[in-house]
């Protein structure tokens, strides 16, 4: 069953969803080569219980620190490490989760390390873009199926791949709600959209095939085929007046 929130449930997942893209502002500042992924786990921890939050992700499953950095073929769940320091030219994506008031907020952006590739660049406008067009579609009327088909149709007109293994989801008291929302289908099937639902809106795009594999750390995700992969997610509210993205 999809959870329907009321305004004031809306509100407050907005409070966490606006930790949330702080956060990840300072991690866009944060980001130079050099740096460590443990480094930039300990500053977000450190914010995100100053605004008064929770790191959602901290013991989640038992994953163990308070974001995921996720780098170059790496898609998603990347554990931060001391020794792990960024280099020019890679492109890393960071997950950030808040629990506030018992309401969660989950974002993610990709960011690049100095200059990279033209072709590392195109991806993450690509995956943006994404995003942004299967947000357009979480409107009272449309069908899950048309956020789903908007993102693939995207991100597959550009010539990438649609990572299928992991999807987008429902949000609010917990982390994880239905309904699944796959970065691909088809058009006018699904459930029906309604006011009141709150979507993690999440493609997960890569240059090469759409195959992923679990390393043996047994939580970092990367292409199967080593190619680069981009990742950015919105809580979005579905409203009357159209999407209502909680975490921009
Ligand atoms: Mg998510």
């Amino acid at each position: 069953m999809i959870e329907l929130k009321t305004d004031s449930e809306i509100e407050k997942m907005r409070s966490a969803a606006q930790i949330v893209a702080r956060t990840l502002d300072l991690m866009e500042e944060k980001i130079e080569p050099g740096i460590s992924t443990e480094e930039l786990n300990e500053i977000a921890d450190r914010y995100i219980r100053s605004q008064g939050a929770e790191p959602a992700f901290l013991g989640y499953q038992g994953f163990p620190k308070s974001i995921c950095v996720s780098i170059d073929e790496e898609v998603v769940h990347g554990i931060p490490v001391k020794t792990r320091k960024l280099k020019a030219g890679q492109i890393v994506s960071v997950d950030v989760g808040t629990l506030v008031d018992g309401f969660n907020g989950d974002a993610a952006r990709t960011f690049a390390v100095a200059e990279v590739s033209d072709e590392a660049r195109r991806l993450m406008e690509v995956t943006r873009k994404a995003l942004e067009n299967g947000i357009s579609q979480a409107r009272v009327g449309n069908r899950l199926g048309d956020i789903s088909h908007a993102v693939q149709k995207t991100v597959e007109d550009a010539g990438f791949s649609v990572v299928r293994d992991l999807v987008g989801h429902g949000i609010g008291r917990r982390m994880h709600e239905e309904p699944q929302i796959p970065n691909y289908g088809d058009p006018g099937t699904g459930v029906q959209l309604k006011a009141g639902m709150v979507f993690a809106i999440e493609p997960m795009v890569n240059t090469g095939g759409y195959k992923v594999k679990t390393r043996p750390d047994k939580w970092t995700i990367a292409t199967e085929d080593g190619s680069l992969s981009a990742h950015f997610e919105h809580d979005v509210a579905i409203t009357e007046n159209g999407p209502d993205i909680l975490s921009s």
